[in-house]
């Protein structure tokens, strides 16, 4: 059995610390030179000498270290390696010539490393991370496998890929217009700007578009690039429930004709884009693993089952359960906060919404499309903006997680939670029990906050907001940045608090799998004819809000027999003619 020992550079402050990781280490006491300082500084551990004892690992001050063992994977099998004590991925996807290929996995188990090789961005090392890599050595090791083609055309440039990375705000850097951002690349702008719905935006400077625009137009250009390889990383972060579906169909059309790889978090989308699913499993930062091909019918189940059949590999201990909530009788509900109809004015919008309930113990989603005042509404309640019209309920003590999140000091978790000890509006306890397990933050909090990745800002985030006690909490796009598995801990944390404390939620999200998970009933919010107004209704039941914002799109939703989850039906299937018919958009399982 291999010992990985991985140091997590981001992390590691060799000047800030006494180097308890070498002054406890046993190898070390006894005169073994287990962990030395390396070339640039910081800590080098030796795979061979280290006995796994874990001591490095619990008094390091930053949570730098990371030892462990990979009983699933063999070291022939290492297709790349970054660094010593670096992460290393085992196993690579072929896609095949046509169709659309997923890959699901956790944040930090080297997904958009495995699309980089694919592309022929970053040429493989092999593991050997100390010489320079060359295709020749990649061809040699692939000789008489189906990735040997596949590397060979890459290598002598026949087999043409183009990459979607992962992260879009990065061309905000980019000069010039949308349109010229597009045709430097090569591309006819306006079919690729009319194909995503950005015509209106072609004049605009790409610098001043919003997150989901700049999605839009890398996923544009992508797809409208004449290639043979599409390698997608992420193409629903910063995009709304609505955009998520036309890009769904987008890249849809795109599949029949070439081959698509896609990596997505955003389960619903991903079940209904790709014909079969390569799962990842290992450890985050430290190494990952890509599973054979799973046909996707069975691809998200076996996902949420946690255990890969012919690979006899265990990655979850308990499945994830979707339940049917069936809605509450309102005999059943005890009203917890009213709020009047509200309004506000900016300069350039207009946001109205209509007067609802919460009632004890209910989550309620907040869906629409982005720019149509959900954060504006949930700021009013907040207390963060005044409303121009009506007044939020007074005297409700509210708990706010903004949907941008910024690291405004360096302190770590820990030390934060030590500064709150004796505060009335913190409570410590839960924090500790329920909030470090259930989000998982035990391995985080000696880290400086700015050191956090998206994710686990985000988790920081909830954690903190969740552990302030409050009759309503309001939570602003808490599953941005998370993979599957958080967002499902996530969603089932906050109904579990929720319900417990007989308090309520407002949760603006856009993952169908997480409101379905934590929500009791949905707000919808829709844009005006004007462009420059939207609006909000509801609560309304699960199933009516779901239907009101899918008649929308015109996509509809079918339940799995076997875990209950909602899954998308095919544009034009026998199912989706009959439930569009019906007006059934979001098929309820029977409780
Ligand atoms: P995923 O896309 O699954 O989140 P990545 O492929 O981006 O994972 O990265 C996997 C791990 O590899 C990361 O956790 C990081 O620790 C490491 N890593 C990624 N890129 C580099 C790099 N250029 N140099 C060193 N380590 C890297
Ligand atoms: P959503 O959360 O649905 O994406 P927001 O509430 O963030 O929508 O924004 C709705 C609209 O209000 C946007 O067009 C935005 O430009 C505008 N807006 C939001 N905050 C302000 C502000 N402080 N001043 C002026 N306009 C604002
Ligand atoms: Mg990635
Ligand atoms: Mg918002």
């Amino acid at each position: 059995m291999a010992r990985i020992a991985i140091l997590l550079r981001d992390r590691c402050h060799p000047k800030e610390c006494q180097w308890e990781c070498q002054a406890y280490c046993p190898p070390v006491r006894m005169g073994q030179e287990c962990i030395v300082e390396g070339t640039d500084g910081r800590p080098v551990i030796s795979e061979t000498l280290c006995i796994g004892c874990g001591i490095c690992v619990h008094k390091c001050p930053f949570d730098a270290i990371k030892i462990l063992n990979t009983p699933e994977a063999d070291e022939t099998e290492i297709v790349h390696r970054y660094g010593y004590n670096g992460f290393r991925l085992y196993r690579l996807p072929l896609p095949p010539t046509k169709g659309i290929t997923g890959i699901l996995g956790p944040n930090g188990t080297g997904k958009s490393t495995a699309l980089r090789v694919l592309a022929g961005v970053e040429v493989p090392n092999l593991g050997k991370y100390d010489t320079p890599s060359t295709w020749e050595a990649v061809l040699e090791r692939y000789r008489g496998t189906s990735l040997h083609a596949h590397f060979q055309k890459i290598a002598n440039g026949t087999l043409r890929a183009v990459f979607k990375p992962q992260y879009v705000d990065r061309f905000s850097e980019e000069a010039g217009t949308a349109t010229e951002f597009l045709t430097r690349s090569g591309v006819d702008a306006d079919a690729a700007l009319r194909s995503v719905g950005l015509e209106r935006r072609a004049s605009r400077p790409v610098a001043e578009l919003s997150g989901g625009e700049l999605q839009l137009l890398a996923i544009a250009r992508t797809v409208a690039t004449d290639a043979d390889l599409y390698l997608i990383d992420e193409p629903s972060s910063y995009l709304d429930i609505v955009h998520r579906l036309e890009i769904a169909r987008l890249l849809r059309r795109l599949g029949e004709t070439k081959s698509v790889v896609v990596v997505e978090h955003d389960l619903a989308l991903l079940d209904y884009l790709a014909d079969q699913a390569h799962l990842v499993y290992g450890e985050e930062a430290a190494f990952g693993v890509i599973s054979h091909p799973i046909a996707m019918r069975s691809a998200i189940n076996t996902y949420l089952t946690g255990y890969l059949k012919d690979e006899n590999v265990r990655f979850r201990t308990e499945p994830v359960r979707f339940v049917a909530h069936p809605p509450k009788l309102a005999t059943q509900r005890n009203a917890l906060v009213a709020f009047p109809p509200l309004e506000k004015r900016f300069p350039n919008f207009h946001l109205t919404v209509g007067a609802g309930e919460i009632a004890k113990g209910e989550t309620i989603g907040i869906v629409g499309p982005n720019a149509t005042g959900k954060t504006t509404f949930v700021r009013m309640l907040a207390g963060a903006e005044p409303a121009t019209v009506g007044t939020p309920p007074a005297g409700v003590s509210v708990s706010y997680k903004p949907q941008y999140l910024k690291a405004t000091s360096s302190a770590s978790l820990r030390e934060r939670l030590d500064a709150l000890r004796g505060d009335p509006t913190f409570d410590v306890g839960v924090f500790e029990r329920e909030l470090v397990p259930g989000l998982h933050l035990d391995d985080l909090l000696d880290v400086g906050l700015p050191d956090l990745s998206g994710g686990e800002l985000q988790r920081a985030a909830v954690a903190l907001a969740l552990a302030r006690p409050a009759t309503l909490y309001l939570l602003d796009e808490p599953s941005a940045y998370l993979d599957a598995d958080e967002r499902i801990a996530m969603a089932k944390l906050i109904r579990r608090q929720v319900e417990r404390q007989a308090v309520g939620a407002l949760v603006v999200d856009h993952d169908v799998y997480f409101l379905d998970l934590a929500c009791d009933a949905l707000m919808v919010f829709r844009a005006g004819d004007d462009g420059v107004s939207g609006s909000g209704a509801g609560p309304f039941p699960m199933r009516g809000g779901m239907n009101q914002l899918l008649k929308d799109v015109q996509v509809t939703f079918r339940r799995d027999a076997e875990t209950l989850r909602p899954r998308i039906n095919r544009e034009g299937s026998v199912l989706d003619r009959e439930q569009r018919e019906r007006g059934e958009f979001y098929y309820e399982a029977a409780a």
